[in-house]
């Protein structure tokens, strides 16, 4: 990792660290170039896009528990969209671009998506949105409610 990372020590640690080679042979083609890369789905193309059912959203790289689908929202942004995350799983900092807030698994450090605000969304009740967790399919998987 860049010298970046060790600017990030004020935040939780990562607890997962594996090699680039080890990340290769354990995530797909496609979640490699999202979670380790950056790298973004297409807009509109992800499996969780339109997906509304009741359970967990983990990190397709780690398993750990990243959303409650109970915050999750239509955002008509093309990517899923969660108002906030569970607890102190999603990690923040600054994106390569300088301007935008980058999301990551706060346990691997895997790319998630990036952070949102002030876009006057509303919830289903009306409730305005202060921030949208705009969050790449890939690098999500979904825990059905049992
Ligand atoms: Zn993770």
């Amino acid at each position: 990792m860049s010298a970046l990372s060790d600017n990030q020590q004020q935040c939780k640690p990562s607890t997962v660290n594996l090699s680039d080679a080890e990340w290769k042979k354990k995530l797909t083609s496609k979640q490699y170039r999202i979670l380790r890369q950056k790298d973004t789905e297409y807009p509109g193309t992800g499996e969780y896009n339109k997906h509304f059912e009741i359970g967990i959203y983990k990190c397709a790289g780690c398993g750990q528990e990243l959303y409650d689908s109970s915050t999750k929202f239509d955002s008509h942004c093309g990517w899923p969209a969660f108002s906030s995350s569970i607890d102190t799983s999603v990690r923040r900092q600054m994106d390569v671009d300088g301007y935008r807030e980058e999301i990551l698994c706060a346990n691997c450090d895997g790319h998630l998506g990036h952070v949102f605000r002030g876009e006057g969304l509303r919830d289903v009740n009306g409730k305005i949105i202060q921030e949208r967790h705009c969050v790449n399919s890939v690098s999500l998987k979904f825990d059905k409610k049992q």
